[in-house]
């Protein structure tokens, strides 16, 4: 069965789909390698041309009453809602996740995302600061036009999460998503305008590296959110810093799942392979060092194996697919080069391998020490790795060794320890007996290398907000001269 999910045009400025005047970008389906899609990159002047359509636009926006632009994200969202099938069908196609999980958390948890923020729109108020009889009040007022970058694990749900916050509080955004999985995007702003959305507020840009530069180097950009690698949100960062930009970096993560000896097993065993196999393991929080308390290694790992031998891997338009193909065959490599380095290194491979074809099997590495590369870089794909630990101290101090923070979880049924442990863990966002957990009224984001900044929650409006502050003064100006 051939599939086609070709675009009206390529790129989306001020309301309208645009052909976009870059060189060509071929969409793959990852699980049959067709070609599902042609599209092409925006040219620098249609990324200039975005960026002034939203600068054009974003005033009337802004000066919108606040509940006016949280009702056009809540009827966005419930379009996603009634859409839901044939937007879990087109995530399939771009990213090759299963559809089962598709149905529940790429779009669901955008349209959560765009019901959140559009509820939030009308509470964000400013403060009044008595000075007796003067005064000062302060006003959270939008940065502009903000530039947002997305990573291609979850394509639409990143573009939600960047966009909701950032127009609800009267920014307007050019987008632009990974040229891996560019459609997603596409139908956003088309849903934004069906919902009411005026032209311009927010834009799409398609294209490699280059074109994501161009966009943050643009003299109107005001604010870049980024989701990507550690490498890329440092270039970006630095680009950003040239012009005072404010920043919000989601970057990658090696984040640690401790599981003491007092947990429930197959709890623990069931969080760690969601924490290392949805999404073919291509999830930036991922818990992929997992430090299991030696006295129950062999029944954890007995357990594990037993259950990853059973998860069904296929095509994922199949409902009965739980482990679908990996993005493209540059990340198949990595992922594949991964799993050889870390057995040359001396890691046991208790289940899975480096698979045949589009498929990289749930692979867990157990034996492993903290020096291994396995144990200290991102892998990016469904790949454990175990190690074994002894005593809390020892575990947290080397939980935390790390140049990332993005994540972390504990598992054990001593709620004492439970606090402690996440308490001292340094990351962004920590789990105590469950994993991978993101709802939107939660802050998520990274310490350290991982990132900048939080997205979701009322948190998430700070970062796309500026406060001015205006003085008032009651009485006649005392001046010495
Ligand atoms: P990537 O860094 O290769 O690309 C991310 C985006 O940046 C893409 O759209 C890309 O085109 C763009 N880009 C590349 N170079 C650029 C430049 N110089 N200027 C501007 N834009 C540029 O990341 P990826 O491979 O698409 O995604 C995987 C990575 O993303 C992993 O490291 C993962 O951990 C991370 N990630 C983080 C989160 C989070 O919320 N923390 C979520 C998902 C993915």
């Amino acid at each position: 069965m051939s599939h086609s999910a070709q675009p009206a045009a390529s790129l989306y400025i001020n309301g309208a789909p645009v052909e976009g005047q870059g060189a060509e970008l071929a969409v793959h389906y990852p699980y049959t390698g067709e070609v599902i899609a042609r599209l092409h990159e925006a040219s620098v002047a249609q990324v200039a041309e975005a960026t002034a359509c939203a600068a054009a636009a974003q005033p009337a926006w802004a000066a919108l009453r606040p509940i006016e632009r949280g009702r056009v994200l809540m009827r966005a969202a419930a379009i996603i809602r009634e859409r839901a099938e044939e937007l879990a069908r087109l995530e399939v196609l771009d990213t090759g996740k299963p559809i089962q999980e598709t149905r529940v958390a790429d779009w669901p948890s955008g349209a959560d995302a765009l019901e959140y923020f559009g509820g939030l729109a009308a509470t964000v108020t400013g403060q009044m600061i008595p000075l007796g009889g003067d005064f000062v009040y302060t006003i959270r007022e939008a940065l502009g036009v903000c530039a947002g970058i997305g990573a291609w694990n979850y394509p639409s749900q990143i573009a939600c999460w960047k966009a909701a916050p950032a127009l609800v509080i009267g920014n307007a955004m050019v987008f632009k998503p990974s040229e891996e999985t560019p459609l997603g995007a596409l139908k956003l702003a088309e849903i934004l305008t069906e919902a009411g959305l005026p032209a311009g507020i927010f834009n799409v840009v398609q294209g490699r590296g280059a074109v994501g530069a161009a966009l943050v180097s643009d003299p109107r950009v005001a604010k870049v959110s980024l989701t990507g690698s550690v490498a890329t949100g440092q270039k970006v960062y630095a680009a950003a810093a040239a012009g005072m930009r404010h920043v919000t970096m989601e970057l990658g993560g090696k984040s640690p799942l401790i599981v003491f000896d007092d947990a429930s097993l197959e709890d623990a065993v069931g969080a760690a392979m969601l924490a290392n196999f949805y999404s073919s393991g291509q999830i930036c929080s991922n818990g992929t060092r997992v430090f299991v308390q030696r006295g129950i290694l062999p029944a954890f790992l007995a357990r594990l194996s037993e259950r990853a031998a059973q998860i069904t891997i296929g095509d994922p338009l199949d409902d009965a697919t739980q482990h679908g193909p990996i993005v493209s065959p540059a990340q198949l490599q990595k992922i594949r080069d991964a799993i050889d380095k870390g057995l040359d290194e001396g890691a046991r491979l208790v289940c899975g391998g480096p698979g045949e074809g589009v498929f990289v099997p749930p692979t867990v590495l157990a034996d492993a020490s903290d020096e291994m590369w396995i144990a200290r870089e991102e892998i990016f794909g469904p790949v454990m790795t175990v190690l074994a630990f002894d005593e809390e101290r020892e575990v947290v101090a080397r939980a935390n060794a790390s140049a990332y923070g993005l994540a972390a979880g504990v598992f054990t049924r001593d709620l004492a320890r439970g606090h402690r442990v996440a308490a001292a863990l340094q990351a962004g966002t920590t789990w105590i007996n469950t994993y991978n957990l993101t709802p939107v009224e939660a802050p998520f984001g990274g310490v350290k290398l991982s990132g900048i900044g939080r997205e979701n929650s009322a948190a998430a409006i700070e970062h796309y907000s500026q406060l001015k502050s205006v003085y008032v003064g009651m009485g006649g100006v005392d001046a010495p001269y």
